[in-house]
C-alpha cells in the first residue's frame, strides 16, 4: 500500500496515507501526536495492545509523541487496580509514553469551566427529566425527538443549577446538564446530548471532589483538544459521534483534533468485550484477567506471549475501515515464529513411561551434547545427562501400532534424541494389563553425532533421565470457546460455550534437569511438544509451573 513518505517508509495502513498527506500540506506543522485513551475499567486485550501499538507506531514513525491517557470519567466501575495493569501492559508492549501519562479526571475543573462557557451562550441547559423520560423524548432513527420543557430555561437559572449541582444539592438522577443542539437532527447524537450527569460516588483519583461526572461523549474530544492531539484515533463507532465533537470543539472555538476511524480488531473463539471479560473473572470461569486462556494482554503474557509476537499479529491483522474477525490461528503463527527463533530446547516429558536400558552398565552417567537452538547457533549448547532408567513419552510406544507408526514398538527401533538407538526387547505390565515398564537394549555404535554405525531408523523420540529429571506441573490450554463467535447471540449467552476441556493439568510431568533453576517467565521449546514458559503465579521454589504457549506445526516425528 502507498509510496514511500518524506519519512522514508511505507504507508502501511489507510491512517499512514492520511498523515502523509498532512505532512505534505503542513497541516499540524509537521506535529503528530497521538494516544491511547483507556477507561480503566477492566484490563487490556488483544484489541487494545492493536490499537496501542498502531498509536504508538505512528508517534513513532513519524516522530511524534504518543500518550497515556485515562479516561477516568465514571466513578463507579474504575479502579486502581485497572490503571497500574494498564500502565504495566502498555509498558511491556512497548509503547513508550516516556512522561506522558495523563488522566481525564484532572480536566474537570477545564471542563466544568467550558459547560459554563456553552451555558453562557445558550448552548448548554441543565435538564430535570428523568432518564427514562429523556430516552422516550429522544425519538428514533425515523421520528424525530421532542423538546424537553425544560429546555428553555434562563441562562442565569441554568448557571444557578448547574453550580448547584456540582455542589451537591441534588440526588443521582435529578438533573442533567444537556448540550442545546436538535432534537429533530437525523444523527440522534446531536439531539441535546447529555454533558453531565449527578453521581455521588467516591472517585479512584478525586475522591469525594466532584459529583457530577461529564460523559464520554462531552469529555473525550476535550481530553484530545487539551493535549493538543493531531490524529485522534478511534474504533468505528464512534464515526457517527464526530459531528458531536466537532459542535463541542467549534461552539467553544479550541484546538480540533482530526478525528479517524478504524474497525475493531474481533478473534474467533473468544470475547472481547470487558464486561464479558469481568464476567468470566467473576463468576469465576476463569482464574483472574491474568488467566493464560484469556485474550487479554496479561492472560498472553503469562501464556508465554512476547511483545513481538503480538506487535506482529497486529501488524499482520490489518487496520481496516471494515469490521473484520482474526483468526486465532494467525495469533498462534506469530508466537511460533518469534519463539521459535528464541526460545531454548528442552525435553521433557509429560506422560512417563519407564524404559530400563538392559545392557546399558548399572552406574554409568554420559553427558550428551543437545544443542539449545537449531535457528540460532549462537545459543550454543548444553549437557544432558543420560543413564541406564530414563522416561519416554507413553504416546512413543504401542503395542499393536497402526501402519506408518515410526516409534517404539515391541521388537522395534526407535533413535533417542541425542543419545542412541535402542530396541524394546519386553513390555512390563501389571496385573491389571497396564503397561509399566519397557526394557529395551541399545546400540552403542549409534552414539548421536560421534556413533559410527550406518544404522538409520525412521523415528526419533524424546526421553528424560529417570535419575536426573525433576518433577513440574505442567498446564496445557485448549480454546475458551467451543465455537468460532461466542458472543454471536444474546448478552450472556457466550457462557453457553466455554469449552469445559480448556485446562488440562498434568501435576507429574518430567523435565530435563538443566531446567531446574528456570525463573517465572522462562520460555523454552520443549521438543516435540510445543512451547511452555514458567508460570509467574504458581511456579515456586519446590515445583516449577509450565504454561504451553502453544503447539508446534511442525514435530521432528512423523505423526500418526
Ligand atoms: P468499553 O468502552 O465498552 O469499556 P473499550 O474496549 O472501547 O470498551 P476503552 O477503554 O474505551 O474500552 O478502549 C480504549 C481504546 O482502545 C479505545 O480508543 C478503543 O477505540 C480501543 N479499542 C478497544 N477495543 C478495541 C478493539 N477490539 N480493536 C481495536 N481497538 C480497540
Ligand atoms: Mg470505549
Amino acid at each position: 500500500m502507498g509510496a514511500n513518505n518524506s519519512e522514508g517508509h511505507k504507508a502501511k495502513n489507510f491512517i499512514y496515507e492520511i498523515i502523509d498527506n498532512d505532512m505534505k500540506t503542513n497541516k499540524w506543522g509537521g506535529r503528530v501526536h497521538t494516544r491511547f485513551p483507556p477507561e480503566p475499567n477492566g484490563y487490556l486485550h488483544i484489541g487494545h495492545a492493536a490499537s496501542i501499538c498502531l498509536n504508538y507506531g505512528i508517534a513513532r514513525d513519524y516522530n511524534g509523541k504518543f500518550n497515556l491517557r485515562f479516561d477516568d470519567t465514571n466513578p463507579e466501575k474504575e479502579e486502581t487496580e485497572y490503571v497500574e495493569s494498564i500502565i504495566e501492559d502498555v509498558k511491556w508492549l512497548g509503547a513508550d509514553f516516556e512522561d506522558r501519562i495523563f488522566y481525564a479526571s484532572d480536566y474537570f475543573e477545564q471542563m466544568y469551566n467550558w459547560a459554563v462557557e456553552l451555558i453562557k451562550k445558550g448552548k448548554a441547559y441543565v435538564d430535570d427529566l428523568s432518564a427514562e423520560e429523556i430516552r422516550e423524548y429522544r425519538g428514533t432513527l425515523t421520528e424525530p425527538g421532542k423538546e424537553s420543557p425544560y429546555r428553555s430555561r434562563s441562562i442565569k437559572e441554568n448557571l444557578d443549577l448547574f453550580e448547584r449541582m456540582r455542589k451537591g444539592e441534588f440526588k443521582n438522577g435529578e438533573k442533567v446538564l444537556r448540550a442545546k443542539i436538535d432534537m429533530s437532527s437525523p444523527n440522534l447524537n446531536l439531539r441535546d446530548p447529555i454533558m453531565y450527569r449527578i453521581v455521588h460516588a467516591e472517585h479512584h483519583r478525586q475522591g469525594n471532589a466532584w459529583c457530577i461526572y461529564p460523559t464520554y461523549d462531552w469529555a473525550h474530544g476535550l481530553e484530545d483538544s487539551i493535549e493538543r492531539i493531531t490524529h485522534s484515533i478511534c474504533t468505528l463507532e464512534f464515526e457517527n459521534h464526530r459531528p458531536l465533537y466537532d459542535w463541542f470543539l467549534n461552539e467553544l472555538g479550541i484546538y480540533h483534533p482530526q478525528q479517524i476511524e478504524f474497525a475493531r480488531i474481533n478473534l474467533n473463539y473468544t470475547v472481547m468485550s470487558k464486561r464479558k471479560l469481568l464476567k468470566l473473572v467473576q463468576e469465576k470461569y476463569v482464574d483472574g484477567w491474568d488467566d493464560p486462556r484469556m485474550p487479554t494482554v496479561s492472560g498472553l503474557r503469562r501464556r508465554g506471549y512476547t511483545p513481538e509476537a503480538i506487535r506482529n499479529f497486529t501488524d499482520n491483522s490489518g487496520i481496516a475501515k471494515r469490521d473484520k474477525v482474526s483468526d486465532i490461528s494467525l495469533l498462534e503463527f506469530s508466537i511460533r515464529d518469534d519463539l521459535n527463533k528464541k526460545a531454548q530446547r528442552a525435553m521433557a516429558v509429560l506422560k512417563p513411561l519407564k524404559v530400563v536400558i538392559i545392557n546399558y552398565p548399572e552406574n554409568k552417567i554420559e553427558e550428551l551434547d543437545a544443542i539449545n537452538n537449531p535457528e540460532d547457533h549462537s545459543m550454543g549448547s548444553r549437557k544432558i545427562p543420560f543413564c541406564k532408567e530414563i522416561y519416554i513419552e507413553q504416546t512413543d510406544f504401542m503395542e499393536n501400532p497402526p501402519k506408518g507408526y515410526y516409534r517404539l514398538v515391541p521388537g522395534g527401533e526407535v533413535r533417542l534424541r541425542y543419545a542412541y538407538i535402542i530396541k524394546c526387547e519386553e513390555v512390563i505390565k501389571n496385573d491389571k494389563n497396564e503397561i509399566v515398564e519397557l526394557r529395551c537394549s541399545y546400540d552403542p555404535d549409534t552414539k548421536s553425532g560421534t556413533g559410527t554405525s550406518k544404522k538409520k531408523v525412521k523415528g526419533t523420540i524424546h526421553w528424560v533421565s529417570a535419575k536426573h529429571a525433576f518433577e513440574a506441573e505442567v498446564r496445557l490450554y485448549d480454546r475458551l470457546f467451543t465455537v468460532e463467535t461466542p458472543d454471536a447471540g444474546k448478552e450472556n449467552d457466550f457462557l453457553d460455550f466455554i469449552n469445559s476441556n480448556s485446562l488440562e493439568i498434568i501435576s507429574n510431568a518430567l523435565i530435563e534437569p538443566s531446567l531446574k533453576n528456570s525463573n517465572p517467565g522462562d520460555k523454552f521449546q520443549f521438543e516435540r511438544l510445543g512451547y511452555f514458559c514458567v508460570d509467574t503465579k504458581y511456579s515456586t521454589k519446590e515445583k516449577l509451573v509450565f504454561n504451553r504457549t502453544v503447539g508446534l506445526k511442525d514435530s521432528w516425528t512423523k505423526k500418526v
